[in-house]
């Protein structure tokens, strides 16, 4: 059945806005409760994406409603000019969190990788004029603005906006000799900056072994590392952040997307001899750090910290990967399952973007990246009971699917 007040939208939206998201799916949310949404016409549907990995405590949770709400009562904005108790507390909770050193608020997840990218640029500087060079890898996303676009190993995020910001050189994730190479031959290099799942490379996971020679390297030449957790980070595989699952210490690391739970924020947070790297009018940003997205972040942070919290993504994000790997013997779409917590991608044999639609039809939000592979990232504190609600739906879709070919 068409809907009318959708086509209304859909019209409105070709006259007004910029056409840059030419691939918007055909429903308009209005309002969420959990892990449910509803869109225009009242229609519910289970949310499996959580708006890109967003809305880590879901939509409509009473922690963050009643901080938001209590923050807005009292003062939205001041600027980096005045003290900030809210982002001192969001902060604090970082450190407890992950380890003692610094945060630095931006307002998004690309503006934190500047903020590092800036960072690191600094430190090189600090040692020698040439050491400006960083080293990245194919498959990463780091963001669409100059630098962060410029550390990002995809051709189709870079197509058409040249010239980037030289002096980053991308080599094959998941090799190790290629970064050893590398780092022995060119002193140039400052930072090493990485994901340890790239998200929107299609889920693919760091080996524990690239990982921890990565951080022998990079600390044999005194080269930062730099973990991108914009996507993994704030709970999303089940420890607060990716790298804490693989013992290792990284200089820099970046976060956003889950991190205020909807609410716009982005942050670096480093060791306090690398934050003094940026030293006083270096950098600074008028909105980050906003009381309101601290004040979020805070009441995320404070969710995250809770026992037990942490042990019930892995053990939804277990229950989902199992899942689906049993689907994967009833129908020959599915090639692989990986992830780790709820971060999770479920690689098909086609693309998948009409499975994504026929889900939508069926009251299912899941996504599809890098063409093949489904994403699945619900809210962290998704019910045992709506999980299973949603595979069932996913599961008679996937075997419809397969039926095709
Ligand atoms: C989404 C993402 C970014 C960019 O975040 P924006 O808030 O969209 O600017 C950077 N790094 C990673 C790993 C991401 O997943």
């Amino acid at each position: 059945m068409k809907s009318s007040k959708l086509e209304k939208i859909k019209k409105d939206d070709n006259l007004y806005l910029f056409q840059n998201y030419g691939n918007r799916l055909p429903v308009c949310f209005t309002r969420g409760d959990g892990s449910y949404l509803f869109d225009q016409d009242n229609k519910r549907y289970i949310d499996f994406f959580s708006g890109i990995a967003v809305t880590s405590l879901g939509s409509n949770n009473a922690a963050l409603s009643k901080a938001l709400h209590s923050q807005v009562d009292k003062i939205l904005h001041t600027s980096n000019w005045f003290f900030n108790r809210e982002q001192i507390e969001a902060a604090k909770l970082i450190s407890e969190l992950t380890f003692p050193g610094k945060t630095l608020f931006v307002n998004s997840g690309t503006e934190a990788c500047e903020a590092a990218i800036k960072t690191a640029r600094r430190y090189g500087m600090s040692i020698s004029p040439d050491k400006f060079e960083i080293i990245s890898f194919t498959g990463s996303f780091h963001g669409r603005t100059f630098g962060a676009m410029s550390a990002t190993g995809q051709e189709k995020i870079r197509k058409g906006f040249t010239p980037l910001v030289p002096g980053f050189k991308f080599l094959p994730f998941n090799d190790i000799n290629a970064v050893k190479k590398e780092l022995e031959s060119n002193k140039n290099v400052c930072a090493v900056m990485t994901e340890l799942i790239q998200g929107e490379g299609g889920i693919k996971i760091a080996d524990q072994k690239f990982v921890t020679q990565l951080e022998k390297l990079c600390k044999k030449h005194k080269v930062l590392l730099i973990i991108d957790e914009v996507q993994t980070g704030a709970g999303r595989t089940g420890k607060f952040c990716a790298y804490q699952h693989y013992g290792i210490s990284p200089d820099i690391i970046t976060f956003a997307k889950g991190l205020a739970g909807g609410f716009p924020i982005g942050a670096i947070h480093t060791k306090d001899a690398v934050a003094a790297l940026l030293e006083p009018g270096s950098h600074g940003t008028t909105f980050g750090g906003n009381h309101l997205a601290c004040a979020a972040a805070g009441a995320v942070l404070k969710e995250l910290k809770k026992k037990s919290f942490m042990d019930k993504i892995r053990k939804n994000g277990d229950y989902i990967q199992n899942y689906i790997k049993k689907l994967k013997g009833k129908t020959s779409c599915i090639t692989e399952v990986r992830g780790m917590g709820l971060h999770i991608g479920i690689e098909l044999d086609r693309p998948g973007m009409d499975l994504v639609k026929k889900a939508l039809e069926h009251g299912l939000v899941i996504n599809c990246t890098s063409e093949k592979v489904i994403r699945i990232m619900p809210s962290l504190t998704i019910p045992l009971s709506t999980i299973k609600e949603g595979l069932a739906i996913f599961e008679r879709l996937i075997i419809e699917e397969g039926n095709k070919s």
